[in-house]
């Protein structure tokens, strides 16, 4: 019986999962390409996770991206941990290794750099304090990248304290923590300015903080992409900063995890973009 090569099998898992635009992307990567490979939507019940996640790489997936609820609890179930995830306590990258093990990585952090380092060339991590409003899960991503690149100091501030207070502990005295009442206060001589909340997507309220002491030289960026231009960012760039939105972001952190499952080191460029909002 002759050996057929088995077509490369990857895709997202979350619950629900019918908003991720990961399909679009990956799928328009995979066109553009020519390569023989599929990125499916799964959406997993959290009690079916561990079960589903051996189940996988028997039926020819080579690796899938995690997202909501579920990119702290694939660490317990993963067999081999990098760092970076390790550090921010939650992975978005599974890779199914020929040897059987589950590894799990999060490319967040060097997605969001890169998205930056894209959009905002002229940005230079060391030139200033950054502000991170936020605490979640997205923010640990963020606030170990800027450590990584070198930011001298991180302001936080989250809704809920203890959660900023936690990120301290983890990552120590470079973070400073606010009150979040009083998160104007943190802006002052910031050169780096994010918002890691959900705060300004489509159905949910807007980040609403005094800009008025922002420099109009900060380079700001929200990762919220929907909408692409929040009212945060509206609003800095009607102060003269340059604004950066969430989208880059997302495409950036995908490309790691298409070129190890399908081989190929995909481009992040404005056809890409475009192919994710035409979607
Ligand atoms: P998460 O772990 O659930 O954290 C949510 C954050 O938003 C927390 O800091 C939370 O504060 C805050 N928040 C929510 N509602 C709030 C409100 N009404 N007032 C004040 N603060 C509020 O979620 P996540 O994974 O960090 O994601 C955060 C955002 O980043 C989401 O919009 C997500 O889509 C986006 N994201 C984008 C990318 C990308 O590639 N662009 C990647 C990852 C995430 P509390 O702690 O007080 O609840």
């Amino acid at each position: 019986m002759t050996d057929h090569p088995r077509i490369p099998l990857a895709g997202v898992i979350g619950h629900p999962i019918a908003h991720s635009r990961s399909p679009a992307l990956h799928g328009y990567w995979l066109k553009r390409y020519g390569i023989r490979g599929h990125y499916i939507p799964l959406d997993i019940a959290t009690s079916d996770l561990a079960d589903m996640l051996r189940a996988l790489p028997k039926m020819g997936f080579v690796g899938v991206n995690i997202t909501i609820p579920h990119k702290e609890a694939v660490l317990h179930i993963a067999d081999v941990i990098t760092d970076r995830a390790a550090l921010i306590g939650a992975a978005n990258t599974l890779i199914f290794r020929k040897d059987g093990r589950i590894q799990a990585d999060n490319t967040d952090g060097s997605g969001f750099i890169a998205n930056l380092r894209q959009n905002a060339p002229h940005w230079r991590p060391h030139d200033g304090p950054a502000v991170v409003f936020g605490a979640g899960g997205a923010a640990r991503a963020v606030v170990a990248a800027l450590i990584e690149v070198g930011v001298p100091e991180i302001r936080i501030s989250n809704r809920t304290r203890p959660r900023a207070e936690g990120l301290r502990s983890d990552f120590g005295a470079k973070l400073v923590v606010s009150e979040w009442t009083q998160g104007a206060n943190m802006l002052d001589g910031a050169t780096t300015v994010i918002n890691t909340t959900s705060l300004g997507m489509v159905g949910k309220s807007d980040l609403r903080v005094p800009l008025d002491g922002l420099r109009s030289d900060a380079v700001v960026t929200d990762l919220v992409y929907t909408p692409l231009m929040t009212q945060f960012l509206i609003e800095a760039q009607a102060m003269g900063c340059t604004v950066v939105d969430g989208l880059g972001m997302l495409l950036h952190q995908a490309a790691p995890g298409f070129e190890r499952w399908f081989g190929h080191r995909p481009d992040v460029d404005d056809a890409t973009r475009q192919a994710v909002l035409s979607a």
